[in-house]
């Protein structure tokens, strides 16, 4: 055998026992929507909220917020929320956090609210250090940073899109180490794209809730154009409507808001099913940086002396997530998961960000 037919007959016999992670890069999208409480999530229409929420003027019509919200069964209530989650993605992934099925996913920081939250999923760890909710760039060392590294990936191949501002300081203990496009903020001029340009003005006419976010359409709108163009291997999405509209006690226009969160997954999904590079290697997380309070008066609320704020949930959908759809009586699972669980699934050791909570049970058997 000529030796360059040598080199290359081993070179075939490598690549067949690669495994698989090696052969076909694997993708990670985390979705976040803002305290959104368990209640919403996993049962619907809350009507202890709507009824105390009557008194605040806040809901427009309150029997029409009935007709269109309340069934029976809590599977119908959160059905008419979430149709797309709970139809198409729940049932093909693993969905934690329901109390009714004797489940429980906990923050594991002490605070319940969204700084606290958001450093614990991003390293591994609930950070003592993480007190407020202050525009501060923290030293400790995020996954999307270390999945970069880890990687060996351009920076471009690690993004995060946020409506609010301060994912500019949380995305990374370097401000330079991956792509942050967060609250009111144009593309940077290189990654820019006509639909991107036509979105900035767009957003100019558009009157936001909270003045540090951006509204959650520009958001998730920018972060799908990226997804289209740039197929980052990892991509995180960061919500916030859903947080200002409880703190203003909008019980309505709450519930629209999940609604079209849910439609915003519903085009990423698709997004990703019809795109032969994220096709069968594309992870999906889904999760909340707090939960909120359980009374008609403490709903909107949360932080250290609101109880039930510190109850969350969490979906993952992908390739090698075992398809239980809602299991029963699984209690260990915290925030902190989150990035190990993300690691996991993009091939990488779990154990590799120091101080890391190992991955969610089940999420993505063999990605390594
Ligand atoms: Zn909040």
């Amino acid at each position: 055998m000529p030796h360059s037919l040598v080199r290359r007959t081993a070179a075939l016999v490598a690549l067949a026992v690669l495994p698989l992670a090696a052969q076909a890069p694997r993708h990670v999208i985390l979705v976040t929507l803002d305290g959104v409480r368990t209640q919403e999530f996993f049962g619907g229409l809350d009507t202890l909220v709507l009824n105390g929420t009557e008194r605040q003027h806040n809901v427009g019509d309150t029997a029409a917020v009935r007709r269109r919200w309340w069934r029976p069964t809590p599977e119908e209530r959160r059905r008419l929320l979430m149709p797309f989650f709970w139809d198409s993605l729940a049932p093909q992934g693993l969905v934690l956090g329901n109390v009714a099925r004797g489940n429980r996913v906990l923050i594991q920081n002490r605070m319940r609210f969204s700084a606290p939250g958001y450093l614990e999923m991003f390293t591994g760890r609930a950070q003592p250090d993480v007190t407020s909710n202050d525009q501060k760039r923290y030293g400790h060392v995020t996954v999307l940073e270390h999945a970069r590294r880890a990687l060996g990936l351009p920076r471009e191949q690690v993004a995060l899109f946020g409506s609010w501002e301060n994912f500019r300081w949380y995305a990374a203990s370097d401000s330079t180490a991956v792509v942050v496009n967060a609250g009111s903020q144009p593309m940077a001029p290189a990654l820019e794209t006509p639909r991107t340009r036509e979105l900035a003005r767009l957003e100019r006419r558009a009157q936001p809730i909270w003045h540090e976010a951006r509204l959650d359409v520009f958001t998730g709108a920018m972060a799908l154009d990226y997804l289209r163009t740039r197929h980052p291997r990892l991509l995180v999405v960061n919500f916030d409507d859903t947080d200002d509209l409880a703190h203003l006690r909008r019980y309505e226009p709450l519930l629209v808001a999940l609604g079209g969160l849910d439609d915003f997954l519903h085009e990423l999904w698709t997004t990703v099913q019809a795109d032969p590079r994220l096709r069968g290697r594309t992870t999906l997380i889904i999760t909340t940086d707090h939960g909120r309070g359980r009374t008609p008066e403490d709903w909107s609320n949360h932080g250290e002396d609101v109880e039930g704020a510190q109850e969350i949930w969490m979906a993952v959908i992908g390739p090698g997530t075992a398809a239980v759809g809602e299991p029963r009586g699984v209690t260990g699972v915290r925030q902190a998961a989150v990035a190990g669980t993300i690691l996991q699934c993009l091939g990488l050791d779990p154990a590799g960000l120091a101080g890391a909570a190992p991955p969610v049970p089940g999420a993505c058997r063999g990605a390594r």
